[in-house]
């Protein structure tokens, strides 16, 4: 947890959460690492501006849930779940429009309350998801940052298309595995780090190459014309030029990366005369995208297995994070249970 408001984390004996009648008891047994906690583990700017310590940090996990709420029909001790760790209020006119991804009132496990990387964890039954038998928890851990790649992928024409990802973090990697499985034809992957373009190769990019080389690549395989759809998932400034200057005219961007801070952009010839679509990903969809990614893994189409390239133990939380911070990983796993 985040004890207070300074760098690291400790490990500490809490009490067993307290849950309201409407929420579940779940027992973790796997958790996923992300960027996130990093910041909160550094205790960056944005952390202090946002997170109030002391907090059960993360919000990435899969489990099995342990007691149920007296208001809760649909959940059942024993249960498999992983689940949305977007709280939002279920009442404000986005969350009733089919919107909730993008609910003002959201609050974030890990983050605005107390998250998973801890033995326990209560959810809101609403935010529960059950995972097939076929699914391990290592891959219902990591469900969250999956979701923002399906999301990514799946709200833009991928079938058929020829397709940029820029970043293969964890979850440009899962856009790659998923941009196959939906059926890109042309799918090209930049990062500077090798490892991560490795992992891309692995799940399927036809091309993987360092931003330097991307615009001589996309001219050679698209005939010239740039590619239909960019996913723009490092947040880096230079990329995301890159992503308005190597799509297509008249094509899509779609913006998953978060940069640090404000950046420059030329709207008139980066984005109007070219007549594009530019889409900002925030989370999951509720719960469409949840539904579409069950069906994918169960199709077994998409594996995301490969993209897990570490565990730890949740005492070895110093060790995860120097492991991030490096760059030599893909996805990050605490085993707890
Ligand atoms: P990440 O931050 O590790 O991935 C970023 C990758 O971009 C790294 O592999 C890095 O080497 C690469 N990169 C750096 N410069 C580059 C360049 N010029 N061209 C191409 N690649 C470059 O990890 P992640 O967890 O996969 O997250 C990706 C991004 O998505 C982050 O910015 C993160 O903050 C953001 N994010 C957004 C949402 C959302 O809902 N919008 C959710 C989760 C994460
Ligand atoms: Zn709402």
């Amino acid at each position: 947890m985040k004890e207070g408001a300074a760098p690291g984390f400790v490990l500490k004996d809490v009490p067993e959460p307290s849950f309201r009648d409407d929420e579940v008891l779940i027992r973790v047994h796997r958790a996923g690492v992300c960027g996130t906690d990093v910041h909160i583990y550094q205790w960056d700017a944005w952390a202090q501006g946002r997170v109030k310590p002391p907090i059960i940090v993360g919000h990435e996990f899969a489990g099995e849930v342990v007691r149920v709420g007296q208001l809760v029909t649909d959940v059942r001790e024993g249960d498999r779940v992983t689940a949305e760790g977007h709280i939002v209020d279920g009442r404000c006119l986005l969350c009733r429009t089919g919107n909730s991804h993008v609910c003002p009132y959201t609050k974030i496990i890990g983050v605005d309350r107390d998250g998973c990387f801890a033995e326990y964890i209560a959810m809101p039954a609403t935010n529960v998801w059950h995972l097939d038998d076929a699914v391990s928890f290592d891959i219902g851990g990591i469900h969250d940052p999956m979701g923002n790649a399906f999301h990514t992928v799946l709200t833009a024409d991928i079938p058929g298309s020829t397709v940029l990802v820029t970043g293969c973090g964890p979850i440009g990697i899962f856009a790659v595995g998923i941009c196959r499985a939906a059926g890109a034809s042309r799918i090209i992957a930049s990062d500077i780090n090798d490892t991560r373009l490795a992992l891309a190769a692995r799940m399927g990019a036809h091309d993987v190459v360092h931003p330097d080389e991307a615009e001589a690549v996309v001219k050679e395989r698209t005939g010239g014309l740039g590619v239909d759809v960019v996913l723009e998932m490092s947040g880096v400034a230079s990329a995301i030029h890159q992503a308005f200057s190597l799509v297509r005219v008249g094509g899509r961007v779609q913006m998953l990366g978060i940069p640090a801070k404000p950046i420059e952009v030329d709207f008139s010839t980066e984005i109007i005369f070219k007549g594009l679509t530019v889409y900002g990903v925030v989370g999951r969809r509720m719960y469409d995208t949840w539904l579409s990614m069950t069906r994918f893994l169960r199709s077994g189409q998409f594996d995301p297995t490969p993209v897990i390239t570490h565990r730890f133990p949740l005492d070895g939380f110093d060790d995860a994070m120097g492991v991030i911070k490096s760059g030599d990983a893909g996805k990050v796993i605490f085993e707890i249970a």
